[in-house]
C-alpha cells in the first residue's frame, strides 16, 4: 500500500483579497481529490497593502477544512523572497511543496499529475505552459524576448515555466542552502540536478484583482536572473571592444590612404559619430560592469532577505534538526 503524501502548499500574496477565498475554495476541491494525500496550505502575505492579511487570518481560522496557515511578511520583499519564506515554514514533517501564484491562473489540476510524476520518482516537477494565447500581447512578446535573453546568456531557466512547481523535502533542504539575496528560483532550481520531470497546462487569465508585474518589473526581474547566472555580459563587451578596436583601425588605414592619395574625406561628421559611437559604448560597458558590482554590493551585505511580522494557523519551521 502506498503511504500518504504529506503536501504542502505554498501561496506568495501580495494585494491578493479579492482572489483568496475562490482561490482556496479551488484548491481545495482539487486537493480533497487527490488519493493518498494529506496537505495543507501555507500563505504568505508578501507586505501586502490591502486587506490580505485580515483574510487570511479570517479563513485560516474559520475555515478549518482548508488547513491553512498564514505568515505576515513585514513588508514587500518580492515573489520570489515571499516563496522561499514559505519554503522555511512548510515544516520538518512535509514530504514534498508545490509552489504556484495565488491567483490560480495555472491549472491547479495540474498538481494531481505532478504528485504522480513525484510518485514516480522524480524529485522536482515543473509546471511548464502549454501556450501563450490567453496573454496579452505586449505580455506574449515581452515573455518572448525574456527567454530569448536566457537562452543568450545560458541562463538555465525552462521556457514558459514559471513558479508552478513540486519539489521533494530534499530539493527544499538543498535550495534553503542557497545563501544568496537575489534569489532567482526559475534558474537555480532547473539547475540543481535532481531528477526533474515536466507537466503541461493551461493558463486562464487572471480572474480577480490585478497583475503585480508590469513591464519594469519585468526588465529587473530579467536583469537579475541574467546577472544571477552568467557572466556573459561581461564577456561580450571585450568582444564587442575587439570588433570596434578593428573598425577604428580600417578606418584609419582608410584615412592614411586618402591623404596619401591626395583625397578629402569626411572630417567633422565622421569625428563626430565615431566620439559619441565609443562613448555610448563605453557607457554600456560601464553600465554591464554596474550591474555585476552592484550585485556583488548587495550580496556581500548578507541582509535578511524578510521578517517576519506574525503568523496565524499552525506554522513552523522547515528546519529539521
Ligand atoms: N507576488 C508577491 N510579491 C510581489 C509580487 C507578486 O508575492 O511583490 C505574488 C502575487 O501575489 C501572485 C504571484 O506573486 O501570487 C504572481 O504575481 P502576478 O499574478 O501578479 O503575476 P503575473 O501572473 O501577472 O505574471
Ligand atoms: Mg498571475
Amino acid at each position: 500500500m502506498k503511504s500518504t503524501l504529506r503536501l504542502s502548499i505554498v501561496l506568495p500574496c501580495f494585494n491578493e483579497s479579492a482572489t483568496l477565498e475562490y482561490s482556496l475554495a479551488i484548491l481545495r476541491g482539487v486537493l480533497d481529490g487527490i488519493e493518498g494525500i494529506s496537505y495543507n496550505i501555507i500563505c504568505v502575505d508578501d507586505g501586502s497593502t490591502d486587506d490580505t492579511w485580515p483574510e487570511i487570518c479570517r479563513l485560516s481560522g474559520q475555515r478549518a477544512e482548508l488547513h491553512l496557515s498564514g505568515i505576515k511578511l513585514s513588508r514587500n520583499v518580492g515573489h520570489q523572497n515571499a516563496i522561499l519564506a514559505g519554503l522555511e515554514h512548510v515544516g520538518a514533517d512535509c514530504d514534498a511543496v508545490v509552489t504556484m501564484d495565488a491567483d490560480l491562473q495555472d491549472d491547479v489540476r495540474a498538481i494531481k499529475q505532478m504528485v504522480d510524476k513525484y510518485r514516480e520518482g522524480n524529485e522536482i516537477v515543473l509546471g511548464v505552459r502549454r501556450s501563450r494565447k490567453a496573454d496579452s500581447f505586449v505580455k506574449r512578446y515581452t515573455a518572448r524576448m525574456f527567454y530569448g535573453l536566457m537562452k543568450n546568456s545560458h541562463t538555465p531557466v525552462v521556457p514558459n515555466h514559471a513558479e508552478y512547481r513540486l519539489m521533494s523535502r530534499r530539493v527544499i533542504d538543498s535550495l534553503l542552502q542557497y545563501g544568496e539575496r537575489n534569489v532567482f528560483l526559475r534558474g537555480i532550481i532547473p539547475s540543481m540536478g535532481f531528477k526533474t520531470a515536466v507537466v503541461y497546462y493551461d493558463r486562464e487569465p487572471r480572474k480577480y484583482g490585478k497583475s503585480k508585474y508590469p513591464l519594469s518589473r519585468m526588465f529587473n526581474f530579467a536583469v537579475e536572473g541574467i546577472t544571477s547566472f552568467s557572466i556573459r555580459p561581461i564577456r561580450s563587451i571585450f568582444l564587442i571592444g575587439m570588433v570596434s578596436l578593428f573598425l577604428t583601425v580600417s578606418i584609419g588605414i582608410y584615412v592614411i590612404v586618402a591623404i596619401l592619395m591626395g583625397r578629402s574625406y569626411p572630417g567633422w561628421a565622421s569625428l563626430m559619430l565615431s566620439l559619441w559611437f565609443l562613448g555610448s559604448l563605453v557607457l554600456v560597458a560601464l553600465g554591464i560592469i554596474g550591474e555585476y558590482v552592484g550585485k556583488i554590493y548587495l550580496e556581500v551585505k548578507h541582509r535578511p532577505r524578510y521578517f517576519i511580522e506574525s503568523t496565524t494557523g499552525e506554522v513552523q519551521s522547515t528546519s529539521q534538526k
